[in-house]
């Protein structure tokens, strides 16, 4: 029987894991090992994926994946096999040596050096804990989130305590060291690399046995480490009794329960961390127990690393040795590198072959089953049976994502979201505007006249304020943001999208950095992170640019409230639908073309719903802001300056002269005082035009514009544009230059727009150039900062350099669309 026959509210025992590469190993890691019990919980709203209990937590899977995993309804089925050392030996026997190696030198010597200063490396399961720990011991802003893998990059932080400092890295969360994802191999290398004094692996209490997968594996590692019992009031709440001191001793690793959310507990873990470092305890003497079988592959694997000198790249031995034998690709390579490698390996082969025949199961599971059994067995003897009761999370489940509600709440949310992004944010976004206007106004009128006031006031003042006044919005939206990663709902919306996205090859987590698109661009392409498949994440950040960011609107609202006052709203919800279809035939173009390979298992865990703190909700939405104003704010003000003294520059002394001069002839002579000023006003424009035309970024219009000559665009519109390449509200700001209008600044940019002539007469704004104009904007590259979120995100320039050329590409065709076919029609 397969898992995806499973009926709703059922329960079955795992038999076996088919499948390959990541999605197979990821799953037996999460505990869907031999002889484990699941249940099916509940199907999403739109009937795919599922949601399983295993191990006391929830994950979801994909139909399509369920079907991999061979169940049986009867224990008896599965627990053949199960004790290795019931197996018979091979032939020949290998004897008990100690295969540990010694304690490396240079280590002890360093630690002398820096005295007092102790590197702590945070490791765990995602939503153990680890951030909620880090920002209370080391009182550093950091962002925490009940999202598997929110944190993806290391944060360091420092603290001092009795007499010592320690410096904290918080660590991507990770189910193994396993080199399947990013984060996985970022932790091991980190871990070898960097080489922290002690690591401090946070567990989670409310999901033991799954947690204390990982620490089997750290165990191996043999660094010093503290184990942090987290969630410990989650535990207690739960009515279990967990003999934590017991399992302390049987691993040989200390166990403090903390309680990351308050701070409980963490004094104690510092001091266990000292006294670790001190001691230098790297647990040496307790071994996870494989069995018969794999001992002994284990230990001819160290005997030949052993006899043949290899350098085991700073790892110990049966470390390497049990990597080797699992088949991890990356110790596999730097073993072949060896001169002696190839023999190894040819080894390893035979030993993983043996290892099949008697066990009847591929190495990878027979490890995977072997540290299962070892913590199942610890487990029994430490941990009580979990008292009945029906918790929260379960029946928030059964209203946030059931059948006929899942997908109207969630989109009832998203709504509340944007009203209060949009409509709360305009409030704040004014109070700026106004502040930021009277800050020009001040030195308008105390400076004296010259390029320097004409800089501060138009370049400086101007860019910085384009930049704050979106920081309402982005705080907003990321307080909403921060509160659904923190409570766990962020993984449902995931999980209640999987089929949508899936229909356009993508993975339920892509649809989190397209809302947050809706935002701004850059955090959500640097949230991408989160989906583990490389080919799922780079479509994801490629399409991102196409949900129509906040910086996008206020465009749409110049031009929107001045041309179309009646149909307002059904413009903008078309201009948003048009960039939405756009993501999606991309998306379906690129996983065509590009990406065809390999698509992203759908194994997510669903954390229990927990009430976010304030405080975590709060430095999250300062570090967005942060975030915001650092990468944002540079770019957009360095452009804006770029865009200013293109347009102020060159200055031509003798044109301006004799512009003045026919300014001072007028003066002289005897007209009519109305006559008189409407002549001056002539002028003025004469000379702002002329100055224009000459200026640098008019040569680049004019150059530009047989180019856009056929989508009905002027060079204004082109050199605005071209602008606002750097940040799309700076497409206002320039326009706001350009279009100077009849009249000394006195008409607000919207009546210029609307009156706007080409020479011949005819409104150089039609209702088709305005379409073709919102589309453009809508679908070429959103901004500089968003392009090199890209190429950062992507580590390939030419990822970023092609969304340039596509999206602008795109865009130049679909406004040509629009202006050719309308003119025919119209
Ligand atoms: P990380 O993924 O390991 O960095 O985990 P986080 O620090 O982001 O925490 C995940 C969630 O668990 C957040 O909602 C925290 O508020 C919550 N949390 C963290 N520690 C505790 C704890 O000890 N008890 C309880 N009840 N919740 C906690
Ligand atoms: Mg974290």
């Amino acid at each position: 029987m397969r898992l995806s026959e499973l009926q709703t509210g059922d329960k079955a025992f795992i038999v076996k894991v088919n499948g390959s590469g990541a999605f197979r190993k990821r799953i037996l890691e999460m505990g869907f090992v031999r002889g484990q019990e699941v249940r099916s919980i509940l199907n999403a709203p739109l009937k795919d994926p599922i949601k399983y209990g295993i191990m006391e937590y929830e994950v979801s899977l994909r139909r399509s994946e369920a079907v991999l995993i061979e169940i049986s309804k009867l224990k008896e089925d599965v627990v053949y096999a199960v004790d290795n050392d019931k197996t018979d030996g091979p032939e020949n026997e290998v004897e008990e040596t100690d295969f540990r190696d010694p304690p490396l030198s240079d280590e002890s010597d360093l630690k002398k050096e820096n005295n007092n200063v102790i590197r702590v490396a945070l490791v765990g399961n995602p939503n153990a804990g680890k951030t909620s720990i880090f920002n209370l011991a080391s009182g550093a802003h950091e962002h925490v989130g009940n999202y598997s893998g929110v944190t993806v990059d290391s944060k360091e932080g420092t603290l001092r305590h009795n007499g010592y400092k320690f410096i904290l890295t918080d660590l991507p969360g990770t189910y193994s060291l396993s080199a399947y994802s990013p984060e996985e191999l970022y932790v091991r290398s980190y871990i070898f690399e960097e080489k922290p004094d002690v690591i401090v692996n946070v567990v989670s209490a409310s999901a033991l046995e799954r947690n204390l997968y990982l620490t089997t594996e750290l165990i191996e590692l043999e660094k010093p480490m503290v184990v942090a019992l987290n969630m410990y009031d989650e535990l207690e709440k739960s009515g279990r009794l967990f003999k934590h001191q017991t399992l302390s001793e049987m691993l040989n690793v200390p166990i403090v329960p903390t309680v990351g959310k308050k701070g409980f507990g963490i004094p104690e873990l510092l001091e266990n961390v000292i006294s670790i470092y001190e001691s230098g305890n790297n647990s040496h003497n307790v071994k996870v127990p494989y069995g018969r079988v794999l001992e002994k592959s284990i230990g001819f694997m160290c005997r030949d690393l052993l006899s043949n000198g290899f350098s085991t790249l700073g790892m110990p031995k049966r470390y390497v040795g049990i990597k080797l034998l699992e088949g991890d690709k990356e110790v596999e390579n730097a073993i072949r590198e060896h001169d002696k490698g190839k023999e190894l390996l040819a080894r390893r082969n035979k030993e993983r072959e043996y290892i099949e025949r008697l066990l009847k199961e591929d190495p990878e599971s027979a490890f995977t089953n072997a540290r299962y059994g070892f913590i199942a067995g610890a487990l029994k003897e430490t941990l009580s049976e979990k008292t009945k009761f029906e918790d929260k999370t379960t029946v928030l489940d059964a209203v946030l994502t059931n059948k006929y509600l899942g997908l109207p709440l969630f989109f009832v949310f998203l709504w509340i979201m944007f009203e209060a992004t949009f409509r709360l944010g305009a409030y704040p976004m004014e109070w700026i505007e106004w502040i930021v206007a009277q800050a020009g106004n001040l030195i308008r009128v105390n400076m004296t006249e010259g390029p320097l006031k004409d800089l501060l006031v138009d370049g400086v003042i101007g860019g910085v304020g384009g930049v704050i006044v979106f920081l309402p919005n982005i705080v907003i939206l990321y307080a909403f943001i921060a509160f659904m990663e923190d409570s766990g709902y962020m993984a449902r919306a995931a999980f209640i999208m999987d089929k949508l996205m899936h229909n356009i090859g993508l993975h339920g987590k892509s649809f989190i950095p397209l809302i947050m698109g809706f935002g701004c661009n850059v955090p959500a392409v640097m949230s991408t992170r989160t989906i583990e498949s490389r080919s799922s994440r780079m479509i994801t950040m490629l399409i991102v640019p196409f949900m129509s960011c906040s910086a996008r609107l206020p465009v749409y609202i110049l031009f929107v409230s001045a041309f179309f006052p009646r149909n307002g709203s059904f413009v903008m919800l078309g201009l948003y639908s048009v960039g939405v279809l756009v993501a999606i035939l991309t998306a379906i173009l690129l996983r065509k073309r590009f990406f065809t390979k390999e698509d992203t298992p759908f194994v997510m865990e669903l954390p229990p719903y927990r009430m976010p703190t304030f405080k975590s909700v709060v430095i999250h939405m300062w570090e967005r802001a942060k975030q915001y104003l650092l990468k944002m704010g540079g770019p957009i003000l360095v452009a804006s300056i770029i865009i200013w003294f293109l347009g102020y520059f060159p200055q031509d002394v003798q044109r301006e002269a004799q512009f003045d001069r026919q300014l001072a002839q007028l003066d002289s002579l005897v007209l009519p005082q109305t006559e008189k000023e409407i002549r001056v006003i002539e002028i003025e424009h004469a000379k702002n035009t002329e100055h224009q035309v000459n200026s640098y970024i008019g040569k680049i219009g004019h150059f530009m514009e047989p180019l856009m000559r056929p989508l009905g665009f002027d060079w204004k519109i082109s050199v605005s544009l071209l602008s606002g390449m750097a940040a799309k509200e700076i497409v206002i700001s320039t326009m706001g230059v350009l279009y100077t209008g009849d009249s000394e600044d006195q008409q607000s940019l919207q009546t210029r727009l609307l009156q706007e002539k080409h020479p011949d007469g005819t409104p150089v704004f039609s209702p088709l150039v305005v379409i073709g104009f919102l589309l453009f904007i809508l679908i070429y590259f959103p901004c500089i900062a968003t392009i090199v979120a890209i190429k950062e995100e992507s580590h390939s320039w030419r990822w970023a350099l092609f969304s340039v050329v596509y999206s602008t590409g795109l865009a130049w065709f679909i406004a040509f669309l629009v202006y050719q076919t309308g003119r025919f029609f119209i």
